[in-house]
């Protein structure tokens, strides 16, 4: 049985344990925070992740505190009118063979560390910043301020600021974007009904785009406010900060009354400045490799940074179980199959966000496109990446259900 190292305790890091610990290995994951704390309020789950979470048990121990989203409802910001349905609810669910799911991230976190809790071959280790490591061939030294460990293998799922990132490929940090989202979660008794209809929603306005869903069971309310600022926003000392209520509510004012209300509802806000960075040339090196955010940091328009990571902990068990005990050989395939995905993911995410924030005239042909596509072609085209690929679903025990894509 292999003992793989896994750096880090985000979404993607205790998705992997779970997922290499069901393949048969031995599973160590080190995770610098003393205690685990969720960032960020809401985390939407695509058919593509939750496919996955409900073969790892976690949807199981999720239940009904995750919220299945009957549609995706896209309106124009200046009146509210609306321009576009996606649907999803059962019709995605037996499209993709997975339901389409909204959750607080602390939640998430709990069911992942609850089915971690019931799984032997998981040693979770807080407080244990990996700083690097030696040998990358047939077993691995890591190193910490105070020690070292050893492991036949290690994943750096050490998120956006990665240590294992740095070392192997020597690129530095995501850059800044030119964008920030500012985060606030709405209690059921301070939202309109309009936002507590269990569906994702999503303005668009000119430099700015909302999303809003419920979560926890529909006793709150997520919401993402994502603003162009015009220059590169802030690093890390500026890392999800407290934000002031009346610049955000200044930045939505012209927005149609049930935008406004939403956000004039928000006890308090917090800023992200938004990083990215374009694909990396590789990832894996020998007996190390990397996984979600620190492989592929992504931009959130597509709402698939966790949900990428948690396809890689699937395609990263399934390869660990198909190698004959050869890590470098698994990581070497499993990077393989990842990056072409991730990559297009990564692209489509920054497309989207400038297409999100179009102004007049482009944002009249887009709308007008959106308006005129109905349900079908708009479902169909968001097939490729809510249907899981083929070697997601070999570790997930499911077939594809959804129709040869239409020609859009
Ligand atoms: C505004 C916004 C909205 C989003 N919405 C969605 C959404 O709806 N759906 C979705 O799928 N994605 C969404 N995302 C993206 C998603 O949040 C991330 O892609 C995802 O959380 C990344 O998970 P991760 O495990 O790779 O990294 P992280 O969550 O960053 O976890 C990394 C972990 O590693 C630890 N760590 C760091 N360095 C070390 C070290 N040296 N040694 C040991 N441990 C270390 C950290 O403490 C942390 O616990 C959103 C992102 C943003 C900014």
């Amino acid at each position: 049985m292999p003992r793989i190292a896994v750096a880090g305790a985000g979404i993607g890091g205790l998705a992997a344990a779970l997922a290499l610990a069901e393949v048969g290995c031995a599973v160590d994951v080190y995770e610098r925070a003393g205690t685990l704390d969720a960032v960020g309020a809401g985390v939407q789950l695509s058919p593509n992740a939750s496919l996955v979470l409900r073969r790892l048990g976690v949807l199981d121990e999720l239940g009904p505190a995750a919220v299945e989203s009957s549609e995706v409802l896209m309106r124009r910001a200046r009146d509210g009118a609306v321009l576009a349905r996606v649907p999803l609810g059962p019709a995605a669910a037996a499209r993709y063979g997975a339901p389409f799911l909204s959750a607080l991230r602390a939640d998430l976190q709990a069911a992942l560390l609850a089915r971690v809790a019931l799984r032997p071959a998981i040693a979770l280790h807080l407080g244990r910043a990996v700083e690097g490591y030696e040998g990358s061939g047939r077993g691995v030294a890591l190193r910490f301020a105070d020690g070292a460990a050893a492991a036949d293998g290690l994943v750096g799922a050490d998120g956006i600021r990665s240590a294992v990132r740095r070392q192997m490929t020597g690129a530095g940090d995501a850059s800044a974007s030119t964008r920030s989202a500012f985060r606030a979660s709405v209690p059921r008794a301070a939202a309109d009904p309009d936002a507590l209809v269990p569906r994702s929603n999503l303005w668009l306005g000119r430099g700015a785009h909302l999303v809003h869903y419920p979560v926890d069971g529909g006793r709150r309310v997520n919401v993402v406010a994502i603003v162009d600022e015009g220059a590169p926003t802030g690093g890390a000392e500026t890392w999800s900060q407290p934000a002031e209520a009346a610049a955000v509510e200044r930045r939505f004012a012209g927005w149609a009354p049930p935008a406004r209300r939403l956000i004039a509802a928000a006890p308090d806000w917090r800023r992200w400045p938004l990083l990215d960075r374009p694909p990396l040339p590789r990832w894996s090196d020998g007996a190390v490799t990397l996984l979600g955010d620190a492989a592929h940091p992504m931009l959130p328009f597509l709402a698939q940074g966790a949900a990428q990571s948690i396809e890689d902990a699937a395609v990263l068990a399934d390869a660990v179980a198909r190698c004959g005990g050869d890590l470098p050989a698994a990581f070497r395939a499993y990077e393989g199959l990842r990056r072409p995905r991730t990559s297009r993911v990564q692209a489509q995410s920054a497309k989207q966000g400038r297409v999100y924030h179009l102004g007049p005239p482009a944002s009249l042909a887009r709308d007008i496109v959106l308006s005129t596509l109905g349900p079908a072609r708009l479902a169909a085209r968001v097939d490729w990446l809510y249907d899981a690929p083929a070697e997601v679903r070999r570790f997930a025990g499911t077939r594809t259900s959804a129709p040869a894509p239409t020609p859009t």
